[in-house]
């Protein structure tokens, strides 16, 4: 059930069921707890080190079902990081400027440059999502950008970028409690919409389209990661350990000083 690694085999059917919403270490909360916070340092020192090496654009993408815990996983994996050299972005049903150009407008020139991160709450893959499964354009448009976002994804990565994309995979039965939740504590009220009820009767046909973005658009440049989501400890466990080690991949380096900086002494 609980498929490790993360990275769905390239080039095969992803079936959604085969991959488990919970986590692989029932045990393992306090533990996973701590480690959390070790890593949440990590990330904070290598996304100091990005800053300062300046060649790498990282992007960091999450997609999931409503209440699948987005807003929780990035606060929670990013909370130690420098808020200077690192933005988040939401996307939500395009405006009309948006929709006057083509779907990857509005993502492209929210891309980080070099040396700055940015998270993707929902993205491109709206387009092949909530578009696909609530008829917001014809088959015929949305089946043709699954080969668009590999392209652009690939042009991304070979001009330097580096995409971590992850799913946060949630069962239904988890996504009524939450969505109940926000029903019924008044803290959480604001972030109900009566839309997500009407995704959520729509859950199989989401699972659906989710399998088609996990199975096309899984390249070895920019992978898709499953992540079980059920439990937030775990969720942010696993993503903030993929992230820490893509970027220890990377070989970053704090940049030579200026010649003749080195042994000076300040008068
Ligand atoms: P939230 O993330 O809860 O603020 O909700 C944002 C909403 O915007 C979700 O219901 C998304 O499905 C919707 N959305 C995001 N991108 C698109 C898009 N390209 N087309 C239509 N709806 C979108
Ligand atoms: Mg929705």
């Amino acid at each position: 059930m609980a498929k490790q690694p993360f990275i769905p085999p390239f080039g095969k059917e992803v079936k959604l069921s085969d991959y488990s919403t919970r986590e692989a270490e029932p045990a393992g909360r306090d533990k996973g707890k701590k480690e959390i916070e070790e890593l949440r340092l990590e990330l904070e020192e290598l996304h100091e080190l990005i800053v300062a090496d300046g060649r790498f654009p990282i992007l960091v993408l999450l997609q999931a079902p409503d209440a699948g815990g987005k807003d929780g996983t990035i606060r929670s994996v990013f909370d130690e990081v420098d808020p200077l050299g690192v933005n988040s972005v939401g996307f939500k049903a395009p405006n009309d400027e948006e929709l006057a150009h083509d779907y990857l407008w509005r993502i492209h020139r929210q891309m980080p440059g070099k040396g700055h991160v940015t998270i993707f709450n929902r993205s491109h893959y709206e387009d092949v999502l909530v578009v696909r499964v609530r008829n917001l354009a014809p088959k015929e448009r949305w089946k043709k950008r699954y080969d668009h976002i590999n392209n652009f994804e690939r042009m991304l990565t070979d001009e330097g970028m580096v995409i971590i994309k992850f799913f946060l995979h949630i069962s239904k039965d988890e996504q009524r409690e939450r969505l109940q939740e926000r029903i019924d504590n008044p803290k959480k009220q604001w972030k109900f919409r009566a839309g997500d009820l009407e995704d959520r009767a729509l859950w199989e046909d989401y699972q659906a389209a989710y399998e088609e973005m996990l199975e096309r658009c899984n390249t070895e440049y920019a992978p898709w990661h499953i992540i079980p989501a059920d439990r937030n400890w775990y969720r942010d466990l696993m993503v903030g350990r993929i992230i820490r080690d893509r970027l220890n991949e990377l070989g970053l380096r704090y940049p030579p000083p200026e010649p003749g900086v080195a042994g000076r002494t300040v008068v």
